[in-house]
């Protein structure tokens, strides 16, 4: 069985992405003698994201939190961030802090996507977390400017080639779609309140990706299967080309026709509040996957979910933003190092 499992059109050469103090910077090898040095924004190499934007309420056995940033998109964004140039597409209220939008700026996001409703009021959701610090419970969820937003892409997003639709209506995903044209890798993650409440959309959106990043039980309740393998080949059959699935504190499986991989999680001692771990980890996933254009060979898919992994483990350390506001990119790698060291046999 080769290596090469899935084979993506790609219309760019390889191409190394550096994150200077304020902009990216690609190296571009067209050729023989030719090195172009480019800005982003002539290259459209960026990740686009649409996703939730919440305000959320924690409750873990520790600690209370209340009205602290979460959302799909925010940790999805910051994640990726680390990796190549995010753009961010979402909704919020008049309760939107600028504060946030300067967090993202400085994280190489581009937060012109972000529409601000004047008389509205941000998504909230609220979770608490069982002893175990992996299961919770959805205490509350209020759609509020979520529950009617129709995204409007700036035209510098629509020529997107990497796009992660995030958390939220498969009616909105399905309408971001219809505004990139010619995507060339587009990936979504679902949870059981749209496979619950809106699952012919759902249906649409699923043969339109190419792949599916999704919780086990959710994946299993999407199935109907009882075993996590199973439960991904299944989802494969509805339409993605391959489908990672997210097991918390057991890692992460990756499943295609051809190959299935498998990651554990990273061992993190101290779990202040796994919010934001799933979104994260997808992150830090595609935030790879973008900065290494080309094929998408199988040594990218497991970097990738090593990458997803070791990112989202820093989150999960801290509530909301906390502890991603003091790590770095070299953070990253030398965690990764110590990880590749417990996992290599
Ligand atoms: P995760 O822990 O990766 O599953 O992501 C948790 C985040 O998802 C929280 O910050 C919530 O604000 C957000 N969230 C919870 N429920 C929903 C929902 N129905 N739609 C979109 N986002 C949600």
């Amino acid at each position: 069985m080769t290596e090469q499992i899935l084979l993506f059109r790609t219309v760019f050469p390889k191409k190394r992405c550096e994150k200077g103090d304020d902009q990216w910077t690609f190296t571009a090898d067209f050729g023989i003698n030719s090195l172009l040095i480019l800005h982003s924004t002539l290259l459209s190499m960026s990740l686009l994201v649409v996703g939730s934007i919440a305000y959320d309420t924690i409750e873990t056995p520790m600690a209370k939190r209340e009205n602290v940033l979460g959302g799909s998109a925010p940790f999805f964004s910051y994640a990726a961030g680390f990796f190549c140039p995010v753009q961010m597409v979402g909704v919020v209220g008049a309760d939107w802090l600028p504060e946030y939008t300067e967090m993202f700026r400085k994280q190489g996001v581009d937060t012109a996507g972000i529409e601000i409703v004047p008389d509205g009021k941000t998504f909230r959701w609220s979770g608490k977390y069982h002893n175990n610090m992996n299961d919770r419970d959805t205490l509350e969820t209020q759609l509020n400017v979520l529950g009617t937003f129709d995204p409007k892409l700036p035209d510098n997003y629509r020529r997107s080639q990497f796009v992660y639709l995030g958390n939220c209506a498969p009616s909105t995903c399905l309408s971001t779609l219809e505004q990139i044209q010619g995507a060339d890798f587009v990936v979504a993650d679902t949870m059981n309140f749209w496979i619950n409440t809106t699952r012919t959309d759902l249906d649409r959106l699923l043969k339109r990706i190419d792949g599916l990043v999704i919780n086990d039980d959710e994946a299993k309740m999407l199935s109907g299967e009882l075993n996590t393998v199973a439960a991904g080949r299944k989802i494969l059959a509805m339409g993605p080309k391959f489908v990672v699935v997210k097991k918390g504190e057991h890692g992460a499986i990756f499943v295609s026709e051809y190959e299935t991989y498998v990651v554990p999680a990273f061992p993190v001692e101290n779990v202040v509040d796994p919010t934001g771990a799933g979104d994260s980890f997808a992150g830090g996933m595609m935030g790879y996957i973008t900065s290494q254009q080309g094929i998408f060979d199988g040594e990218t898919i497991k970097n990738a979910l090593v990458y997803g992994t070791i990112t989202a483990s820093f989150g999960i350390e801290g509530f909301s933003f906390d502890r991603y506001k003091e790590i770095s990119r070299a953070d990253i790698n030398a965690r990764r190092k110590i990880f590749r060291k417990m996992t290599s046999f």
